[in-house]
């Protein structure tokens, strides 16, 4: 890789940023396309943030994604956002037009792309159940209800925080029914019907744990289920839906999609198809 004056770069913020897999998958992107570009991670604290943000402009960056803890904070300092990041209230990429900064949040895409990529699953009228009630879980709510889901429910330890979700994101929504409930062990007998899909968006399985209820008999037979948890090994939750015959994935494949999104947006041309996933497949 040469650099000169002329390379554009575009990078990562993130408190830690060390652990991102985003530089590798991303530069792979830029040199199999011949880009005179780099990706670099940038560690940047929450008290760094503002004016890491106004170097964006200062420095002529092309462009960030960012990590935690930036998504929320980072739409408080972006000129413009785009209309779905305003409903998933974060973003994890910025662009740069000539000094104006736009907000996006392709987690979404990425989920969606993932879900079609890595199990075959169009989520039009289908039965979706989100475990956990983040930020991630409110991109994927808003993508999935984008897609015309027919009914989604959020169950999340803490009901309180299903519940307000819903309340931000159904008045969008008029063609998807909603419903909340606490993570716990009676979640299959309040879920009123077996769902098509299951969606793991909390950290839980990142570190070898598991939720230790048998959140799995909420899928239907034939039904699929996926983690947004990448680990090096699969998580319990993957292992217990694979011993029930289901379709599975893990996160890797909405980890690079939400990247080749992003790097569209930066260069306006798509990445060689898989290159990203790849870039990922020997993690360590
Ligand atoms: P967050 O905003 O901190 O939300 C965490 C959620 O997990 C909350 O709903 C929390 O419940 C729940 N939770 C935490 N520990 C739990 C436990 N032991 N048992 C049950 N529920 C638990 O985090 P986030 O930003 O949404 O990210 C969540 C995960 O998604 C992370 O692992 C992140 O890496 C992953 N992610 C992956 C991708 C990808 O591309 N694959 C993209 C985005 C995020 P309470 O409300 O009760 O605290």
């Amino acid at each position: 890789m040469q650099l000169t004056g002329k390379t554009t770069v575009v990078g990562i913020f993130g408190d830690p940023v060390e652990h991102s897999l985003s530089p590798r998958m991303q530069n792979a992107a830029i040199k199999s396309s011949g880009l005179d570009a780099v990706y670099v991670p940038f560690h940047v604290t929450p008290t760094q943030l503002c004016d890491a943000v106004a170097a964006i402009r200062a420095m002529s960056l092309r462009g960030v994604n960012l990590t935690i803890p930036h998504k929320e904070a980072a739409c408080h300092l972006v000129d413009e956002m785009d209309k779905q990041a305003v409903l998933m209230g974060a973003i994890n990429t910025i662009v740069n037009e000539n000094g104006c900064l736009k907000g996006y949040n392709t987690d979404g895409i990425g989920l969606l792309n993932a879900l079609k990529q890595e199990l075959g699953v169009d989520v039009a009228g289908k039965r979706v159940l989100l475990l956990g009630a983040g930020g991630a879980c409110r991109a994927a709510l808003v993508a999935l209800c984008q897609a015309q889901v027919s009914w989604i429910g959020i169950a999340n330890r803490t009901r309180e925080r299903a519940q307000q979700l819903i309340e931000k994101v159904s008045p969008s929504f008029s063609g998807t029914a909603f419903a909340e409930y606490e993570l716990s062990s009676s979640l299959a007998n309040v879920c009123p019907k077996p769902v098509d899909l299951l969606i793991n968006t909390t950290a839980v399985g990142l570190k070898g744990d598991a939720f230790g209820l048998p959140v799995i008999d909420c899928v239907k037979t034939g039904g699929a289920v996926f983690d947004m948890v990448y680990t090096a090994e699969s998580t319990v939750l993957l292992d217990e839906a694979r011993m029930r015959g289901l379709e599975v994935a893990d996160g890797l494949g909405m980890l690079s999609a939400q990247g080749e999104a992003a790097f569209q947006l930066w260069f306006g041309c798509a990445p060689e198809a898989s290159v990203m996933r790849r870039a990922l497949d020997k993690i360590d």
